[in-house]
């Protein structure tokens, strides 16, 4: 493919017309390619959602989480440790929350917590390890009736094929209820990682790249901090606790 018979698709993170294509990349688990596109105007990098997963794939990405949860045990206590620095803390909705490591260690400290996710696979795992019991949906504004203090959203942004309406859905909702949210995604892309594409396959996890089947969208700075303040946030502060990401106050 060149950029000749492209048609340049506006950017998913800022809504850009201003795109270029990159270059194809190597989709990992579909063997296919996918256009990259640079935004000129947010700097961040998004291509097309191409691959769907499959049911087994989510059944294994729902699995893939019990072999981290040591790890991740420990980023959510990084986390719940930092996040109470910045406010008081009483109940925590995660959006994508996986099979409830995070919603696991902040029930210990009695905090209240709603578990939101779309992978139909994690319920059963949550429930058994963590009593945690999951709604399987895409979290909005209308998910839960009344107030939250904190919407937790790590490691999600990155695969939706519309960031920008979950954005602004945890928006309206912490405007509603002055709860703050706490977004991460797991790399942020600027355009020095421009050289993670002179490899010709990404060869490992470190790339940015290197998941483009499900990883569609590759947040700058620029283009993150943008989609926030759109969706109304006042306090933009980028927080690497456990996870790195945003704390956001609306
Ligand atoms: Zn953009």
């Amino acid at each position: 493919m060149t950029s000749e018979d492209q048609t340049m698709p506006a950017c998913r993170i800022c809504g850009s017309e201003h795109t270029a294509f990159v270059r194809n990349v190597p989709m990992r688990r579909s063997k296919q390619t996918s256009p990259l596109f640079y935004c000129l105007f947010c700097e961040s990098f998004t291509h097309p959602q191409i691959y769907t997963e499959p049911d087994d794939q989510l059944e294994r990405d729902a699995e893939w989480h019990i072999t981290v949860e040591e790890r991740n045990t420990r980023w959510a206590n990084n986390f719940l440790n930092g996040v109470v620095l910045k406010r008081n803390v009483g109940s925590i909705v995660e959006i994508g929350c996986a099979t409830g490591t995070m919603l696991s260690e902040a029930r210990k400290r009695a905090i209240q917590v709603y578990g939101f996710d779309t992978n139909p696979y994690v319920k059963k795992l949550a429930w058994e390890r963590h009593g945690i019991n999951v709604q399987d949906e895409l979290w909005d504004r209308t998910s839960i009736r009344g107030p939250v203090d904190l919407v937790a959203c790590i490691s999600v942004m990155e695969h939706l094929p519309d960031p920008q309406t979950l954005m602004f859905e945890i928006g309206a909702y912490c405007s509603a209820y002055g709860a703050a949210a706490y977004i991460s995604v797991p790399f942020m892309t600027e355009k020095r990682d421009l050289h993670w594409l002179e490899a010709e396959v990404p060869e490992t996890s470190a790339n940015p790249f290197y998941l483009v089947d499900v990883h569609i969208n590759h947040f700058s700075r620029t283009g993150f901090e943008l989609m926030a303040k759109r969706a109304g946030a006042k306090v933009i502060s980028p927080e690497a606790i456990g996870w790195i990401g945003y704390y956001l106050e609306f």
